[in-house]
């Protein structure tokens, strides 16, 4: 491998079409992918496409894409134990919509806590997905406390990944205080909004990931995304950065290989 994409959907239907010939890009540009699960029948088809060698899974319940399903304990219990399995998620919190009623922060709340229990239970990274209400770091902070929390009793085994990460210097102090790393999507070729933030951050904290088939890079805006943009959002952390770009790609790829223990 000479990237890793830490979060992509490739098991979505945008892909039904064409997903061999993805794939194949994949392996002919050494791209190496993490395919993450938003619910329970994409958490399942993110384990069967994933190979185990360069491509792996992470399941989990999103916090409000799905919000007819509830959180099947047994089902992501099962699910979590397979090899390929390389992190729990996409789970955590997300308070976007305006005047999010204080009953769902509350549900989101507990299943997020049951996403945790799973990681530590099973000693697998987190793949965190908190997106805040407008103008405000709200998810970040109450996901923050929560997972400290937890590390008080648990330690080491309470780690993982800020997914499309949008916090603040202050909310990422927070998280780097408790060992978590930080993915950027192709965002990054388009706004100028996190630069300060991605040079803030050391290099041994940082994963490169597409979110495909959303945010394509700057060229491709608004059209399917997938995981070879991973090389546009590794040589725009470099740029930000003003670092080699292959240092960048070198150490990025090494992160993801510890923090998901690929083999
Ligand atoms: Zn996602």
């Amino acid at each position: 491998m000479k990237y890793f994409d830490a979060h992509c959907h490739i098991q979505f239907a945008q892909y039904d079409e064409d997903r061999d010939a993805v794939v194949a890009a994949m392996r002919d540009a050494e791209v190496g992918g993490l395919i993450v699960g938003t619910d329970s029948t994409h958490s399942q088809k993110a384990v069967a496409l994933a190979d185990g060698v360069t491509t792996f899974a992470a399941v989990g319940l999103h916090p409000n894409d799905k919000p007819g399903e509830g959180y099947n304990d047994a089902f992501f219990a099962a699910l979590a134990k397979d090899p390929k399995v390389v992190a729990i998620g996409e789970c955590g919190l997300d308070y976007f919509r305006p005047e999010e009623p204080e009953q769902e922060k509350a549900r989101q709340k507990e299943v997020f806590r049951k996403h945790i229990a799973l990681a530590v239970e099973n000693d697998k990274p987190l793949m965190i997905h908190a997106r805040p209400s407008k103008g405000s770091m709200d998810a970040y902070l109450d996901a923050y406390e929560m997972l400290k929390e937890v590390q008080q009793t648990h330690g080491e085994k309470v780690r993982g990944n800020m997914h499309f990460y949008v916090g603040y210097i202050e909310t990422t102090k927070k998280f780097l205080e408790i060992g978590f790393t930080f993915s950027f999507t192709a965002v990054l070729t388009f706004a100028r909004d996190y630069d300060e933030v991605v040079r803030y951050i050391p290099l041994t904290r940082i994963l490169s990931e597409t979110d495909a088939p959303y945010v394509a890079p700057a060229p491709n805006r608004g059209k399917r995304n997938d995981p070879l943009a991973v090389q546009a959002v590794v040589k725009a952390i470099a740029e930000i950065r003003g670092e080699e770009e292959e240092v960048v790609r070198e150490a990025v790829l090494g992160n993801a290989r510890r923090v998901f223990r690929l083999p």
